[in-house]
Parts: structure tokens; sequence; C-alpha cells
């Protein structure tokens, strides 16, 4: 699947959702719309005195329950569509989590790791001033994605005030703790995960031992550190070099450590190198694709054998793939549910930044978990009325949720 093929699959899921949870043509049509599309040309200046132009977009979908919320990504093949999809799933997550947001997504198109820190920083603070006409903490809220670290965060916000003229915390979420970051931002997404699986075993009355992360950057690695100090079996993880799998389980301390050494999770003494695709096919209690989109569909889902998928990233699975593991009888997770722990204590990030508070690493713990909690009941009752697929039901809360805010507007 190429991105034209993600944009097109989430436009699908989009329309299937409206078609299931009886939303009318005109209210489709404009789901179907991205607000604001920003494409920005900025110089970076090169550590070797050159410059180079770099394009930048943030794509705002829907605002009609609050302002745009969305990370950021940097990634040297960053298309629109790209963008363009996970716009529309950050509108769809949170309203499936109850937050007073839109959805919205920015990217950098470059190769982070192959800057210097120097020339990162450039990079982050220059995209920040070609899209600052269009954010701000009452308009549009940027966060962290893919290959953006907190440290960027913290730049990124500096731009934003030294523009705005005064400090804005509520500008942007994923800071630095010291710039008025949250407590439990940077474990959140994992975490949120965490709770869900508590949640279907409570539910099932069983537990799930066997996991494998597909990715190891903040949500994988972090995932698979939680898991492995809740004594359950990380039997496999990789990063965009490959995977490792080892039967008995992994020391994620130690492949953790391994990866800071070597820049990579593959050649951990003691463990057979493995391919993602093979990651994907291990047979586990628990997949957890958190690595990026397009992961299983319809090629590769009769192979996939772990009896829950949680997608931490964003569109790992599509339409088709989760129906088919449905009809075996996998339970899936869908992203816009299983990642949101990253938007609530966003959410929460925000809230302390306008009010000048910081709340306690134990107060945002225990509303991370009432939150994920209350979304996960909520998808789940809803799923009993659409053949208890959870996937599908996702969706359709969260077109109905910003439906309704829509029409609250006369929209
Ligand atoms: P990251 O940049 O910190 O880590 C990404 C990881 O994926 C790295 O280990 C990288 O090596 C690996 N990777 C990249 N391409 C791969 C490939 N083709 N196969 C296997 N592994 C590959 O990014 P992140 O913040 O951990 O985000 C991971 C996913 O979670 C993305 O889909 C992102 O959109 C989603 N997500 C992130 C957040 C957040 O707050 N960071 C919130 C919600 C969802």
């Amino acid at each position: 699947m190429n991105d034209g093929d993600f944009f097109s699959g989430t436009l699908a899921l989009i329309d299937e959702a409206c078609a299931t949870g009886g939303i009318d043509d005109r209210h489709r049509t404009l789901l179907r719309g991205i607000s604001r599309r920003l494409t920005v040309e900025y110089p970076l200046a090169m550590d070797d005195g050159s410059t180079r132009l770099i394009k930048g977009y943030r794509f705002q979908h829907n605002d009609a329950r609050g302002p745009y919320k969305g990370g950021i990504r940097i990634a040297p093949n960053l298309t629109e569509n790209e963008v363009a999809a996970l716009s529309m799933l950050m509108s769809l997550k949170s309203a499936v989590l109850g937050l007073p947001y839109g959805g919205a997504k920015g990217g950098i198109a470059a190769e982070a790791n192959k800057l210097s820190r120097g020339e990162l920083e450039r990079l982050c603070r220059g995209y920040i001033r070609a899209i600052y006409p269009v954010i701000g903490p009452e308009v549009d809220i940027p966060a962290p994605d893919m290959n953006v670290p907190m440290e960027a965060m913290g730049w990124m916000l500096d731009e934003y005030e030294r523009r705005a003229g005064r400090h804005v915390p509520a500008a942007l979420t994923g800071k630095p703790l010291v710039l008025g970051g949250s407590r439990g931002r940077a474990t959140a997404v994992a975490w949120g995960g965490v709770y869900i699986m508590e949640e279907i075993e409570r539910r099932e009355k069983q537990q799930y031992m066997t996991y494998a992360v597909q990715g190891f950057g903040n949500v994988g690695g972090n995932m698979a550190l939680i898991l492995h100090n809740k004594n359950k079996k990380v039997v496999a993880v990789s990063d965009s070099r490959g995977g490792i799998f080892h039967a008995h389980g992994l020391d994620i301390h130690a492949v953790e450590r391994h990866k800071a050494k070597t820049g990579s999770v593959i050649d951990f003494p003691g463990a057979d190198n493995i391919s993602n695709e093979d990651l994907l096919e291990l047979g586990v209690d628990v997949l957890v694709p958190a690595a990026k989109e397009d992961q299983i569909g319809e090629r590769n889902a009769d192979r996939i054998k772990a009896k829950v998928v949680l997608c931490l990233a964003n569109g790992p699975i599509d339409v088709r793939g989760s129906e088919l593991l449905g009809s075996r009888g996998i339970v899936v997770v869908p992203d816009i549910l299983a990642n949101g722990g990253g938007v609530v204590v966003s959410h929460l990030e925000w809230a302390q930044g306008r009010e000048g508070l910081a709340w306690s690493g134990s107060q945002v713990s225990q509303h991370l978990k009432d939150s994920m909690k209350r979304a996960f009941k909520d998808v789940h009752d809803l799923a009993h009325e659409h053949g208890n697929d959870m996937y599908k039901a996702a969706y359709v809360l969260g077109v109905k949720n910003i439906v309704e805010a829509m029409k609250a507007r006369s929209l």
C-alpha cells in the first residue's frame, strides 16, 4: 500500500463509519474534506555553509469539537496524503476520547538522523516560524510524533514564544517538564495501551502473557519496557533495521542499552534476528504494531496468529485487514482508541499550561487510566451493536461525536 492507499483507506473508513452510524450525506462529505492545508517551504542553513529548501506541512481536518490538535512528524518521504490521513485520524481520536479538540497533523520532509544537533534545531525552529500564523493555544496545538524528540518540542516552544513575545506554555504539548511539560507525557501512549489490555483481561477473565512489539521508539520502546517491568514476556521487538526474537522473552533494559550503543535492536546477543514481517506473524498472545502505518492488510492478515492486536501506531491496519482478523476471532483494538493516551495527557498538559498548574505523576496516571477505561467501555458497548467489532465501533463513535458538534454549530 502506498500513501495514496492510506489516504483513500482512511476516507473509506470514514464512509463506512458514516453509513453504519446513519450519518447524512452532507456531514459525510464535510468529514471527507481537510479544512486547511498549509504547505510551506523554508530555508535550512546547513553546517557546511550551504542552504537547503525544506518542505513542511500543517493540515487541519476538522475543529467542530475544539481547537485543532495533532502531532508533528519528521520523515524524508513524507507526503501530503500521509499528513491528510493522519489529520483525519486525529479528529476521530479526540472525538472517541471525548476531548475538546479537533484534529490536525504536521510534518517536515527531512531525515532527522542525518542532521547535526544544530541543524535539527534550526529545522524545528524554521518550521514553527513558517506555520506560526495557523497555530496557537486556542487554534491548533502541535505535539510530537515520529522522529521528534522531547528536546525538539522545547526548541519549538521557545521559537513560538519568541514570535508571540510572551510565554504561551499551552501552545504546544510534549514539552520538557522544565518548560511546562506534563508528568507522564513521554510514556502516555504506552500506559494507555497497558490500561486497555488490563481492561480486556479483566472482562475476559484471562491473562495475556506473551507480546511482540513492532517499533522501538517513544511508543514501542516504552511499551516494551513497561510490559517487561510488569513481568509480561516480550519475545520480539523491532526497529526500522529489523527485529529480534527470543522465545523465553527479551531483557528489555539490556535491549535498550544495546540500541543506545549500536543504534539498533538487531544483533542483540542471544536473540535471533528476524524481519519486521516475521515479527507480525509470530504466535504471541498480543501483537503491538507501534512503528508506522500500513503493516497489516489483505496481503498478510491470514498469517497473523496473535489473539489481540493492539494498534499503538497510527493506521497500522486497514479496514479489510481488520475484517479478516475479526472473522478469525482476533480482537483488534483500533489506533484511535488504543493510542489515545498521548492526546489524553497532552490535553492535561495544555490545561496545566493555561492554568499555571503542575499535576503530580499520580494525578496524571489516574486521569489517564480513567479516560482510557471510559473510552474503552464506550467503544466496547457500541461494538455489541456491530458484531463485536471494536475497530468498526470506534470509527462509528468518532464520526458520531464529531457530527454532533457540527450540528450544535449548525454546520
Ligand atoms: P519514534 O520516531 O519515536 O519511533 C518509531 C520507531 O519505529 C523507531 O524505533 C523506528 O526505528 C521504527 N520504525 C520506523 N520505520 C519502521 C518500519 N518500517 N518497520 C519497523 N519499525 C520501524 O515514533 P513514535 O512517537 O514512537 O511513533 C510510533 C507510532 O506511534 C507512529 O505511528 C505514531 O504516529 C504513533 N503515535 C505516536 C504518538 C506520540 O505521542 N509519540 C501518539 C500517538 C500515536
